[in-house]
């Protein structure tokens, strides 16, 4: 068996134990003689497994107890259109701060439920930093204030937490930088995150929601959308995703064992400076983002000359380093260096930049 560092974007790395794990127990899960996959969502197990896989979320993150922990199905892109369909009536006006092609996403499909204020907007950096709040331009009376804490193809990384006025519930995409660090989940009303980068297998998404905010939306929220359904039964208001939650709650074991958030952001800062410092003292590889934005989770970087960019990655793969090539979008490489990219991955993948620019610079 020969695993790779595997540097995709999401679906993403999980960790070696936990994949170890999961093998263990899938022929019979903890003496019930059947795989999770296998046993009704109703039953003794997988209760505990949906109640302890909340419990260490929670603690993992801090959530307050006035919240909701939902674990949903349809990606983040569901959330797109349920964090409009639950929070506004059709003639409300949400506010969106626009960082990069995910936040383009959520508004485009917040669009087609509610009025869109772009409160502020990145495009005149080409979306390499975030615009200082003391530029964004308020809605009085929105229903929500949108952000995508970190943009998983640009790179780009909130430095801040945002502020709405006057108690605005503010509405945070944290699909790829949740758990890599503390966050203060009271500062928020709502936080969404897609599972397959740092939670675990794609499908499932996990929403935290402050409880006066559920009921705000319209009558005819999809059962399976409408947070208040899925609050009032536990995320089982019909079949959930109970694989992926299931390996999601092992996920939470595994960054409890590694000592919780404040331990991973300290790998997660260490991991990052090996490759930004890599990139910035080469001369070669540039990353495009504003330095004090730049992702923690996502590293894209481009060489002198795309024309290199096959030859970089198939040396990439035979070095054993998977995942490299960027988004579709914007092409180049993106190295992204989730919690279960080991220091040594990254130390290998630098090893390997080095080398390529010593052949080819
Ligand atoms: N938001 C962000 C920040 C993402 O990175 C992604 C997926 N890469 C999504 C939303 C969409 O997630 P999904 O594909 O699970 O719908």
């Amino acid at each position: 068996m020969s695993r790779v560092y595997n540097f995709s974007a999401g679906p993403a790395a999980l960790p070696l134990e936990v994949l170890e794990q999961i093998r263990d127990e899938l022929l019979d899960f903890h003496g019930a003689g059947m795989s999770v996959m296998e046993m009704s969502h109703r039953g003794r197990h997988f209760a505990a497994i949906a109640q302890q896989s909340e419990s260490d979320l929670r603690e993992l993150l801090a959530v307050p107890a006035n919240y909701k922990v939902l674990f949903m199905q349809g990606g983040a892109s569901a959330q797109f259109a349920a964090v409009p369909l639950n929070l506004t009536k059709p003639s409300a006006c949400a506010d969106y701060v626009n960082t990069g092609i995910w936040s383009t996403k959520a508004i485009t499909e917040a669009k087609r439920y509610c009025k869109v204020n772009l409160a502020a907007d990145a495009k005149a950096s080409g979306y390499s930093t975030v615009p200082q709040q003391a530029e964004w331009v308020f809605t009085p009376d929105a229903a929500y204030v949108h952000y995508t804490p970190n943009e998983t193809i640009g790179g780009v990384e909130f430095p801040f937490v945002p502020l709405p006025p006057g108690g605005v519930p503010l509405v945070a995409d944290y699909s790829s930088s949740i758990l890599s660090r503390p966050i203060d989940v009271s500062r928020h009303g709502v936080i969404y995150a897609g599972a397959q980068k740092n939670i675990g297998p794609a499908g499932l998404v996990v929403l935290i929601v402050r409880e006066d905010l559920l009921g705000r939306g319209r009558e005819d929220v999809p059962t399976v959308m409408n947070w208040t359904i899925m609050a009032a039964h536990d995320s089982m208001p019909n079949t959930p995703a109970t694989f992926s939650w299931y390996v999601a709650g092992l996920v939470f074991q595994w960054l409890k064992r590694q000592g919780g958030l404040h331990a991973i952001e300290s790998l997660n800062h260490a991991k990052a400076s090996v490759l930004y410092s890599a990139i910035d003292a080469s001369g070669f590889y540039r990353n495009p983002v504003a330095p004090g934005c730049r992702s923690l989770m996502n590293v894209p970087f481009t060489l002198p000359d795309a024309r290199l960019d096959t030859l970089f990655l198939e040396g990439a793969a035979q070095a054993g380093l998977a995942g490299l090539q960027g988004h579709k979008l914007v092409g180049g490489m993106r190295a992204s260096l989730y919690n279960a990219m080991p220091l040594a991955g990254v130390q290998a993948l630098v090893a390997y930049m080095q080398e390529f620019q010593r052949r080819h610079g």
